[in-house]
């Protein structure tokens, strides 16, 4: 087992990250800016390192800090979490150079699912269903870029390979916009990330998100731990997540999941993974796949009973995989709602002093925060707060919880989303399931 691991992040998921590792018994070390060392982890880990100023490109991005930490506290492993550094295919080839265990997938993995292109590549020849599309970077000919729109049928949906976080893509609706949006978006690319290579895919006008868990060890078991839908999005980012994803037939859901787990096996894949789907009209196309863990993994570990982040812990440190795939069971639903600092009308963040905090209980509640009264939550990072998870043997039984877990929570001194959660779980077509990835900004609208 490990003995020693350095927890590279903040917030919440490095308290979760602490919680597991102290159940394994493995010492933590908590790495954070001048103003996190009030924070919850840092005051429970065995020990912590200040790595630098604030701004997260001096401490939490600061690669030769958090190696020098995980140097001077003789750690053994690098837990990324998710954001920062975790899907970066340097860092994590850094780490290892240093002779510490990054827990997560190979460099060369994280940077093959960071291309887009090659991602896709790789999905399509393992078997997992993809977007129709320019199969491989735009070319530089127009008659060509023209013919494959054609062929695709608009609208289409120009891509940056090395795009992120919902940046470097743009929508096209007629072959009168294309050649000049591919020109914008290639200069775009080349300016944002340094790389102006682009590709087209067929615009899927009004798909849910759904995505599917998988857990590899590397030495060739894979399995998978079902499905979540994170289709309530605002701004590309998830706002309320859910698992599993309601009213999709089982034997569909089966199929593309095993297309993970096959696809896993084929690139080597190790650790914790999302696979992010976009459905509609009863078929699955793959977009991208994460190489972390997320932050809805809660509800999966909810309708599983399976602890994601010990299993990236005991994966890490060189064990076979100890599930099969036939010991996951899938029991009731679960449902996530990501609580912000933030004002629930403008989404202007909202950092300040946490007079007083209160946590929801009761049978199948569950909240993954950092907050404590008196905690100040600083300008510098994610609005991210906190988790409100709840479970049971049904969707409805498990919204009826929410609706009391969002009504008992209490975060007094700073603004938050909570107010627009207790809308949505009383939102008639969210009750009723499965709504697309435009419902809540259009809902928002109104
Ligand atoms: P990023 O890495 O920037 O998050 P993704 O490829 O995951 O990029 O796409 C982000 C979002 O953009 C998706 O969740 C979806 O809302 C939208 N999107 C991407 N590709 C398509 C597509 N082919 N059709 C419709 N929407 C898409």
């Amino acid at each position: 087992m490990l003995e020693k691991v350095v927890i590279a992040n903040r917030g919440e998921i490095a308290l979760r990250i602490l919680r597991a590792c102290r159940e394994l018994g493995i010492r933590t070390v908590a790495v954070h800016s001048q103003v996190d060392r009030d924070l919850m982890h840092v005051r429970l880990a065995d020990e912590a390192v200040c790595i630098g100023p604030n701004p997260s490109a001096q401490s939490y991005l600061n690669v030769p800090s958090i190696i020098s930490a995980a140097e001077i506290t003789d750690a053994v492993a690098i837990h990324p979490g998710y954001g920062f550094l975790a899907e970066n295919a340097n860092f994590a080839e850094q780490v290892e150079k240093s002779g510490f265990v990054f827990i997560g997938p190979t460099p060369d993995v994280i940077r093959l699912m960071g291309d887009k292109v090659r991602a896709k590549d790789a999905m399509k020849a393992a078997g997992v269903p993809t977007v129709p599309g320019s199969d491989g970077p735009l070319p530089e000919d127009s008659d060509e870029i023209l013919a494959m729109a054609r062929a695709v049928g608009y609208p289409v949906i120009i891509k940056a390979a090395a795009g992120g976080g919902g940046r470097g893509m743009r929508v096209v609706h007629s072959e009168a916009a294309l050649l000049n949006s591919v020109f914008v978006t290639r200069n775009e690319a080349q300016a944002a990330f340094g790389d102006g290579t682009v590709y087209l895919e067929k615009y899927l006008e009004n798909p849910r998100h759904v995505e599917i868990q998988v857990l590899c060890d590397g030495k060739g078991n894979a399995i998978h731990l079902g499905d979540r839908d994170c289709s309530l999005q605002r701004r590309h980012q998830k706002v309320l997540e859910e698992a599993p994803a309601p009213g999709i037939p089982d034997a569909i859901k089966r199929a593309v999941a095993e297309s993970c787990v096959h696809a896993c096996r084929q690139i080597g894949y190790r650790g914790a993974g999302t696979f992010e789907f976009l459905y509609e009209n009863g078929q699955f196309f793959f977009i991208e796949m994460n190489t972390r863990v997320q932050v809805e993994h809660p509800v999966t570990e909810a309708i599983t009973g399976i602890d994601i982040v010990r299993e990236q812990l005991l994966i890490a440190s060189g064990q076979p995989l100890s599930i099969r795939q036939e010991d996951v069971h899938f029991r009731g639903h679960a449902f996530e709602c990501r609580i912000n600092a933030e004002d629930p009308r403008t989404f202007a963040p909202c950092p300040g002093k946490v007079n007083r905090f209160h946590a929801p209980g009761g049978n199948g509640v569950r909240v993954d925060s950092h907050l404590y009264s008196g905690y100040t939550v600083p300008p510098y990072y994610d609005s991210l707060i906190g988790k409100v998870i709840t479970w049971a043997d049904d969707r409805h039984a498990a919204l009826a919880r929410m609706r009391n877990a969002l009504d008992e929570i209490v975060v007094d001194g700073i603004r938050t989303n909570i107010p627009l959660h207790q809308q949505l779980v009383r939102d008639e077509a969210f009750l009723r399931g499965g709504v697309n990835i435009h419902y809540l900004e259009k809902k928002l609208q109104t």
